[in-house]
């Protein structure tokens, strides 16, 4: 306290508000001079600072009870035995803000969580996944500290608080991660996927989606619960991954995602020295994807098809129609798409000049006036590098013709003839 008076108090021994009280009640100002001797014209101060206590906390007159941050700081052993002191303090502590957490979820899906359920999601945050990069993702999930537009927007007027995806609701967390339309196809494949691997219907449910944990009501394996852990974390996460995008996650990306992560489980159950567990776990969810992965290239190999048929229709129609059929892959390649860009212009970033009349500048493509401007300034270049070659020529004949007169001259002389260098008469 910047207070004189205070400062003096301070000097004596009253430090903190915890020294205000004597037998765990506010002390009387009489108690305080004798035990602190305090002058008795501080009386003033003395209201001062009980009319601030007993209108700041409720326990007033009693001492209230210490929180765990005070008694931290009031511990002030600096020995080897303080950080295991303070872990005992964190340990020890009353995990009451849970239970706020606890009744924020309920409020957001609107029903109850069974306490059961609410220790499996507790207990989901370490166990869903060996890495702790993982488990940290799950702990910011479960304690809420995603910031989401609806949150951002409280803090910061004026923020408009809804979803950039679908762009229908407010984004706060429960519909970042579960609720959004945009997520339905997402959510809904993911489920589809652990129906069909763990061979009964599994209903889509929040609780899986958001903490990978079955409801209480119904009784899945051990395999199942293991699967709905790992997997969908791994959806949160790549959700997580795209919370700003317009974009949801896909499903082909997530089904990529559990291939690569699923080497963290094999390392799991290898430490455990149960290899063959993991091959029990994992290898109906394995069978699925082989399956899959099946599916995707007749997918691909149809579109192979479907290539050639257009190409077939194209020949059949050129010569039907008698017409040069090398003119009709140029059509094809020049006919806009849905995006109103035609495949040429997706290949070569420019219109291709076809039999139909177009305007000259749709043929110029974006920066051909640069590459003008460039040819002319190398052409440029070019012209002044050869005009100081020929000086530089001419400058070395004429070096070398003014070199070989002279030695001619010498010659002559030496030969007994004079010489009249630029005349005509030579003696
Ligand atoms: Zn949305």
């Amino acid at each position: 306290m910047s207070d004189d008076a205070f400062a003096l108090w301070a000097k004596r021994g009253v430090v903190s508000l915890s020294d205000l009280y004597i037998d765990g009640k506010f002390a009387s100002f009489e108690q305080l001079t004798q035990r602190y001797n305090i002058p008795r014209i501080h009386f003033y101060r003395y209201l001062q600072l009980r009319n601030f206590v007993s209108s700041n906390l409720d326990s007033f007159p009693l001492s209230p009870s210490i929180s765990l941050l005070e008694s931290i700081y009031k511990h002030k052993a600096i020995n080897t035995q303080a950080i295991s002191i303070i872990y005992g303090l964190l340990d020890s502590h009353n995990y009451t803000s849970l239970e706020l957490l606890k009744s924020k979820w309920e409020m957001d899906l609107g029903g109850t969580i069974l306490e059961e359920t609410w220790c499996k999601i507790i207990q989901g945050i370490f166990s869903s996944s060996i890495c702790a990069k993982h488990a940290v993702i799950q702990f910011k999930i479960v304690h809420r500290l995603h910031w989401s537009k609806v949150r951002l927007s409280k803090i910061k007027a004026g923020l408009d608080p809804t979803c950039d995806r679908c762009g229908l609701a407010p984004a706060s967390l429960l519909h970042m991660f579960w609720s959004c339309s945009k997520l339905y196809t997402f959510w809904n494949s993911i489920f589809e996927t652990f129906s069909k691997v763990s061979g009964k219907a599994v209903e889509p449910s929040p609780f899986i989606a958001l903490f990978g944990v079955v409801p209480i009501d119904s009784a899945p394996n051990r395999r199942d619960i293991n699967m709905f852990a790992f997997c969908s974390l791994l959806a949160r996460r790549l959700i997580l991954f795209k919370w700003k995008d317009a974009n949801p996650p896909t499903y082909n990306h997530w089904v990529r995602e559990v291939l690569y992560h699923l080497k963290l489980e094999k390392i799991r159950y290898t430490l455990r020295g149960s290899t063959g567990k993991f091959f029990d776990i994992w290898q109906p969810f394995l069978s699925f994807v082989e399956d899959f992965e099946a599916d995707s290239v007749l997918t691909s190999n149809g579109l192979a098809e479907s290539s050639v048929k257009v190409v077939k229709g194209l020949m059949k129609k050129a010569h039907d129609g008698k017409e040069d059929f090398h003119h009709s892959p140029m059509i094809y390649r020049s006919a806009p798409l849905q995006n109103s860009l035609s495949p040429a212009q997706i290949l070569m970033g420019r219109r291709l000049r076809t039999n139909l009349p177009m305007h000259e500048n749709l043929l110029t493509p974006k920066g051909a006036h640069k590459i003008k401007i460039d040819k002319e300034k190398d052409k440029e270049k070019q012209k002044t590098a050869t005009r100081q070659k020929s000086k530089e020529t001419a400058r070395i004949k004429a070096w070398r013709t003014s070199q070989d007169q002279r030695s001619c001259d010498r010659h002559l002389e030496s030969a007994g003839f004079s010489a009249k260098r630029g005349g005509t008469t030579l003696l």
